[in-house]
């Protein structure tokens, strides 16, 4: 049987940088566990401007349509910001979400206990946290039409539309109770039925994909301010939370701060299975290019290594890989190492962006033996 395929978008500031340390975890999983990928690398955003005069070329798209999975750095900066909108970075990475269709983002919140008093929340609150919010990506207020500013009589009006059919609500639902099957069995529907028609829509199409699909799954419905709510009060509470585009927009981003630095945000984006059964998927941190930091060996390479981690559980089957990977990384944090970006009071040891991978490779090697 072929190798597993990944192909690599490194893109530009700290996305190479932070790329470079997964390549030698993706090397290590090939050496040590006989984990071979066929890894192919092109070029996304002001690299590729740079390159081609375009942010992705039709081929580099075409790779990511059939590979595994799609590793992804960052892409922007400064020397791009004067670019026409259709040329800018940014356009790349919209461009190959669209086009792959991954109408499901996975955002975890997963606290390691050495980072615990880095949240703005008690340690007993978040310590051993680890939920995943599942945010419908393509559809819903972002995209609805009709949409625009219109006049009416003497003044303008700003509308969105919050548009749902049934069979995209199906389609993220499913994506939520798989993964839930592969975590602690237990989702949470956010939506607000209460006030909105696209919400009692929302719930009952869940409740029905998991009464006729998931019966063994535990399924429970809240208003997604409650939700919000309860997320600061009692995260541990959750497991996966499935909601919409604009509620899952702004509560991943207050899951995620649970957690404390953007340097350790991973996420996966997933669409549809294809042929051998994988989902369409792309992996990247949720963090930028960061060219306030960017070649200066500072940036924290663990968001794009756990993102790799996701890879490993959710497009290779790989559940028991992704946890040494993230034991590995655990490992190092409890030993103090720290990155820049994770230099609290209580201080540790600073390890550039090199450091901490080869750390982490060390940390697997120990693991393993
Ligand atoms: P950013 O995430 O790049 O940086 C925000 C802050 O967090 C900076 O101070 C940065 O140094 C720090 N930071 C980010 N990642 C870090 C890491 N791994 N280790 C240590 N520190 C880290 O966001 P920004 O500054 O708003 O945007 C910079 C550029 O990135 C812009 O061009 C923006 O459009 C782009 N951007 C890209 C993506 C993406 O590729 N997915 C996401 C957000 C922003």
């Amino acid at each position: 049987m072929a190798n597993p395929s990944i192909l690599i978008l490194p893109g530009d500031g700290i996305g190479p940088e932070v790329m470079a340390e997964v390549r030698k975890i993706i090397d290590w999983f090939g050496a040590k566990r006989g984990l071979v990928f066929d890894v192919s690398e092109d070029l996304i955003g002001g690299a590729a401007y740079d390159a081609h005069g375009v942010p992705l070329t039709d081929e580099a798209l075409a790779k990511a349509q059939t590979v595994d999975a799609v590793l992804l750095g960052a892409v922007g900066g400064p020397k791009y910001d004067n670019l026409d909108f259709a040329l800018k970075p940014e356009r790349g990475l919209l461009r190959i979400r669209k086009e792959m269709d991954l109408f499901s983002n996975l955002r975890p919140a997963q606290c390691f206990d050495a980072l615990a008093d880095f949240s703005s929340l008690k340690r007993d609150v978040v310590a051993g946290l680890d939920i995943m919010i599942v945010r419908e990506l393509t559809s819903g207020v972002y995209f609805g039409e009709p949409r625009g500013i219109f006049t009416e009589g003497n003044e303008r009006v700003g509308i969105n539309t919050q548009r749902y059919t049934e069979s995209e609500i199906a389609r993220v639902a499913r994506s939520a109770f798989e993964l839930a099957k592969r975590r602690n069995n237990k989702v949470c529907s956010m939506e607000k039925a209460n006030v909105m028609e696209s919400g009692i829509l929302w719930r009952e199409v869940v409740q029905k994909v998991h009464d006729e699909e998931y019966p063994e799954v535990e399924l429970s419905h809240m208003y997604a301010d409650a939700g919000a709510m309860q997320l600061c009060r009692w995260p541990k509470q959750f497991d996966v939370i499935v909601t919409d585009n604009l509620f899952g927009d702004i509560l991943s981003d207050c899951a995620a701060m649970l957690t404390g630095s953007l340097g350790m945000l991973p996420s996966a984006s997933l669409g549809a299975p294809m042929a051998n059964g994988r989902p369409k998927a792309l992996y990247e941190p949720v963090h930028g290019s960061a060219p306030d930091i960017a070649g200066r060996g500072k940036a924290n390479p663990i968001a794009c290594i756990l993102s790799f981690a996701m890879a490993l559980r959710y497009s290779f089957d790989q559940g028991v890989e992704a946890d040494r990977l993230e034991r590995a990384v655990e490992t190092v944090l409890a030993k103090g190492l720290r990155t820049a970006d994770l230099m609290g009071p209580e201080g540790g040891k600073p390890v550039s962006t090199s450091e901490m991978g080869d750390a982490i490779v060390a940390a697997l090697d120990a693991d393993a033996n």
